[in-house]
């Protein structure tokens, strides 16, 4: 049985660029996955950051026809998913990791994916106005409504994607990121590279650099909570999808601000700042 040598090191460096800069991805946030010629596909580990994947970490493998049965289903069940993506889990290089949670969509689309919660991306996905900008910037591209990452997002794609999925494409997830899809590895960078790029230059958006801008609001020893107020957070709003997963009360009132979190409220902050500045509204999970 082959070990996937050679695809692990392609998934490495796919995995590692899309990953360079806490601009295109925080924390252990966005993945990537490229599928193989017998029916499988590589795709980054749950818990492992982009930047840290090596073709000896952070790789899973998966069996594709299987799972693609259970999201060609009329109305898939959520938990069966999410079973299903379990039980098509192969050994990769010896071991058995925990695929990333957004297995079932990578599975439906082209050869090389690579989704990332790129601050730019973000700042049309969690703005009021983000729908009708992304369709005048990029016509071609598909805007997911919000879903819960995992089988809902999945299913979320499935519903709002062009039929049959084209091979190369873009997708914006409301106030959670980006997905680019394409034949080889080196298109699928180029896209998200010029994705990326379009919306700064068309914005003039700043360069995200999270050590500033949370050096500018953490006077006085203030606690996350207390910064995101700062930056104009209306109390109780949630703004972006990692906000959500990560940042719980316990975490937003501690003074251990570890570096993930830097990076995920640091987006916030960032967004805030950049729609103020532009009269443009910020579109609230909640
Ligand atoms: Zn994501």
């Amino acid at each position: 049985m082959t070990d996937y040598k050679y695809e692990r090191m392609i998934l490495a460096g796919l995995a590692n660029a899309a990953g360079q800069s806490p601009a295109l991805t925080q924390g252990a946030g966005g993945n990537v996955s490229i599928k193989t010629k017998d029916g499988r596909m590589l795709i980054k580990s749950s818990g492992c950051r982009l930047r840290d994947v090596t073709p000896e970490k952070g790789i899973s493998l998966v069996r594709l026809e299987s799972l693609r049965e259970i999201i060609d289903l009329p109305e898939p069940d959520a938990a069966y998913m999410s079973e299903a993506v379990i039980k098509s889990t192969l050994p990769l290089n010896g071991k058995k990791e925990k695929p990333s949670v957004e297995t079932c969509f990578h599975a439906m689309l082209g050869y090389a994916v690579v989704h990332q919660h790129s601050v730019y991306a973000n700042f049309i996905t969690c703005c009021e106005e983000g729908r009708t900008l992304a369709e005048k910037l990029f016509p071609e591209a598909v805007f997911v409504p919000f879903a819960a990452p995992g089988p809902e997002l999945c299913m979320s794609i499935r519903k709002h994607a062009v039929k049959p999925i084209p091979d190369a494409g873009i997708l914006f997830f409301q106030n959670h990121g980006l997905a680019v899809y394409a034949r080889t590895t080196e298109k699928v960078l180029e896209m998200s590279r010029a994705v990326n790029e379009k919306i700064k230059d068309y914005f003039s958006l700043s360069d995200f650099t999270p050590d500033y801008i949370v050096g500018k609001y953490k006077t006085d020893n203030a606690v996350p909570a207390e910064m995101l107020s700062r930056a104009g957070l209306p109390e109780g709003k949630i703004l972006t999808l990692d906000q959500q997963l990560y940042c719980n009360p316990a975490v937003m009132s501690g003074t251990d601000v570890t570096e993930d979190l830097k990076e995920i409220i640091s987006v916030i902050i960032w967004l805030l700042e950049a729609y103020s500045a532009r009269g443009l509204r910020p579109s609230f999970i909640q």
